[in-house]
């Protein structure tokens, strides 16, 4: 027996039979449940594939979650949001942004703006030369990553954070991967792509290897010998061609060789009507591309889309003061409305005269007597009973090019035991290589989807090779997986770390200081969803919407400029303070303001920090649910006095 006393027991020694207490559980507005304080996973946090402390951030923009010293709070708000993904400019351009979707204010008055406060962020951080921390530890380990897209530039500084030194082997003449060579330029502006890459780097200890193919140029067996583990990031870098008769003609090609050519600047002008085949956002880029640079009349061959794809020929700069608008049609083998793309964009290309034809599959590419595609046969089809089914006579669409963005795959030529089937990579939750130990994968090499998703794998590819090269066990990976908001460290960084634990024996509640008071993290378990929340307390607040520039028929053509503006300071705040702090504590004072015992109190001032801001007097709880009720954010259960 301990000389300690219990605070709190339920029985007396010596009782050896219980109670039926669980009837007296609520009795008249009483009962033995008093609150604890619960931290779980926001939506907004469970759809982001990096897995953002969204909420993390947006305290800090709103001003709840201060930063230490002088410390401007937009840089304590870029090193939160760049621990899970180190490209908030370009996120908060191009993400498609599916923690909005999954935002519980969408159950109010519409989704909070992450997207634009991500750009915000990203913004003022390249405009204030903002850098990364290096490293404090060497591991002396050395990883090859292959491929230097989003996913081996994300695992490159990763690495670099746990003390780990990589070089990144790239078969282009630049960083970036899609971010270079896909996505146009007037999406994510060069300057900011450069500066978010250049950041990287500069942590050090990351040496690049530009125009060195793996599997060409450079061995597989090389790199096993030479490094302590590998990462695959090769991403799906190849178009895949129309697979119909005739889908060879010379122009005829795929969206990646469309976009490469253009992007390099050596695409300029098209030569009259263009098919794009697709409904993905490659195919919505192709459109757009092809809006903006137009068409060029009686153009000789040497001059032609088609020559400058397979390098026979080249486009003059002072022809594209000739330039005219271009007829863009898109056709898709479906309803558009089951296109795949971000609706914005194709949105976007209506407004910018893409002519959409949907339902129709294609047939044939029709060639003239020197093989060239002159049209396009289409079979008109219905997918009202679910599958595809003819609906109507095939016709010919006439056409000067023809764009198939149907997809694309892996290069794996020269590399063997890598790649499945279907030229992807099979990864383990680790993403380890299945049956390949010490080699690992991640991007859309593995499963091809967002910029957001390849970062999220290079964070959790770079935990199973820290683990690897540490010779330890990779544990199982938590349900709700992301850079959960740490209430320790934010105590550690307040200089507020509760004391060391005594493991000495103790019962029921407890104040001591080696505790965090009545809290418990349930963020890799739990998602809070909206009907957790008591959304009443929240006052409809029109969102701060970024200004979209207005692209359309009359002014696409040669417009090469970004559509959406930043938000500024003010307007970022404003919008952060619509978020509702979905499971986590926001300070709002309800439970301290109607608590009829008076037994919920903040914690004294110099004590405070985001999270540690109520506690209760268990003495003067008696139960009775309110704190519960009023809590805006689903914080607070009534727990504890029950297990
Ligand atoms: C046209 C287009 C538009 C898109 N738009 C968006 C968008 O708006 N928003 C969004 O979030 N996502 C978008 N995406 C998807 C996004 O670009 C990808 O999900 C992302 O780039 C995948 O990153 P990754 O690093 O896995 O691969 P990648 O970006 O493809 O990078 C792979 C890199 O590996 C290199 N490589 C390949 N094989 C080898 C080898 N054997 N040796 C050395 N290097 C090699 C390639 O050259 C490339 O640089 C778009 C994609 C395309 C194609
Ligand atoms: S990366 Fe995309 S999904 Fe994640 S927070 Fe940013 S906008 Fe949202
Ligand atoms: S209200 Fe805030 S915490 Fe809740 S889902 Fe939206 S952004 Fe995330």
């Amino acid at each position: 027996m301990s000389d300690i006393d219990p605070t709190y027991r339920r029985y007396a020694d010596g009782d050896s039979e219980h109670y039926d207490w669980d009837s007296d559980v609520i009795n008249q507005g009483e009962s033995y449940l008093c609150p604890t304080y619960i931290q779980r996973t926001p939506p907004c946090q469970n759809a982001c594939p990096s897995g953002h402390d969204i909420r993390g951030w947006l305290s800090i923009v709103r001003g709840l979650d201060k930063p230490q010293g002088d410390k401007p709070w937009q840089a304590y708000a870029f090193e939160r949001m760049t621990l899970a993904n180190p490209f908030p400019a370009i996120m908060g351009r191009v993400c498609p942004a599916p923690c909005q979707e999954g935002c519980n204010r969408n159950s109010l008055d519409g989704y909070v703006g992450i997207n634009s406060i991500e750009q915000y962020i990203g913004d003022w951080a390249r405009e204030h030369q903002l850098a990364f921390a290096k490293p404090e530890t060497e591991s002396g380990k050395r990883v090859a990553i292959i491929g230097g897209g989003p996913a081996g530039l994300a695992a490159a500084l990763f690495l670099r954070r746990l003390g780990h030194r990589s070089t990144i082997y790239e078969a282009h003449s630049a960083l970036g991967g899609q971010m270079v060579f896909g996505i146009p330029g007037y999406r994510i502006p060069r300057h900011v792509l450069e500066h978010e890459i250049q950041r990287i780097l500069d942590v050090g200890g990351i040496d690049v290897q530009l125009n060195s193919r793996v599997g060409s140029e450079v061995k597989v067996e090389e790199l096993e010998q030479a490094y302590d583990a590998i990462f695959w990031s090769v991403g799906t870098v190849v178009g895949k061609p129309l697979r119909v008769a005739g889908g060879e003609a010379p122009n005829c090609v795929d969206g990646m060789t469309f976009l490469k050519a253009f992007n390099e600047g050596s695409l300029k002008y098209l030569d009259g009507r263009i098919l794009v085949i697709g409904g993905g956002d490659t195919a919505m880029d192709v459109a757009a591309v092809a809006k903006r640079i137009g068409e060029v009349a009686g153009l000789d061959a040497a001059e032609r889309p088609d020559a400058v794809f397979d390098g026979s020929g080249r486009q003059r700069e002072e022809q594209t003061a000739r330039r005219a608008d271009s007829d863009c049609w898109l056709v898709y083998r479906r309803p558009i409305a089951k296109a795949p793309c971000t609706k914005h964009e194709l949105e976007a290309c209506i407004a910018e005269g893409v002519e959409i034809h949907d339902s129709l599959a294609p047939l044939e590419v029709v060639l003239d007597e020197r093989g060239r595609a002159r049209a396009l046969k289409v079979q008109p089809v219905d997918w009202s009973s679910g599958k595809m089914e003819a609906n109507g006579e095939p016709f010919e669409i006439e056409c000067a090019l023809i764009v198939a963005a149907t997809g694309q795959t892996g290069d794996y030529d020269g590399i063997d035991g890598i790649a499945n089937q279907w030229n992807q990579i099979d990864a383990e939750r680790s993403m380890q290589v299945k049956d390949r130990q010490g080699h690992f994968a991640g991007g859309d090499a593995v499963i091809p989807h967002l910029l957001t998703t390849a970062i999220g794998h290079a964070s959790v590819a770079v935990e199973g090779i820290d683990k690897y090269l540490r010779d330890l066990e990779f544990d199982d990976r938590p349900k709700v997986e992301g850079h959960h908001f740490d209430l320790l460290q934010e105590l550690a960084e307040k200089e507020l770390s509760p004391d060391e634990y005594n493991h000495g024996p103790t019962w029921g509640t407890n104040s001591a200081k080696w505790s965090v008071h009545n809290f418990e993290n349930r963020a890799e378990a739990d998602v809070i969803k909206s009907h957790a929340l008591y959304t009443g307390h929240f006052s409809y607040e029109p969102v701060n919407a970024r200004q979209e520039m207005d692209v359309n028929v009359s002014n696409v053509l040669g417009s090469m400029i970004e559509r959406f503006s930043c938000l500024n300071e003010e307007t970022a705040v404003t919008e952060a303070k619509r978020c509702m702090s979905c499971g986590f504590c926001f300070e709002c004072d309800n439970c301290v303001i109607y608590c009829p015992q008076d037994a919920v109190f903040r914690v004294k001032k110099g004590e405070r920090a985001m999270g540690r801001y109520v506690e209760t007097d268990y003495f003067k709880c008696v139960g009775c649910h309110i704190c519960k009720e009023v809590c805006p954010t689903g914080y607070i259960e009534m727990g504890l006095g029950q297990y």
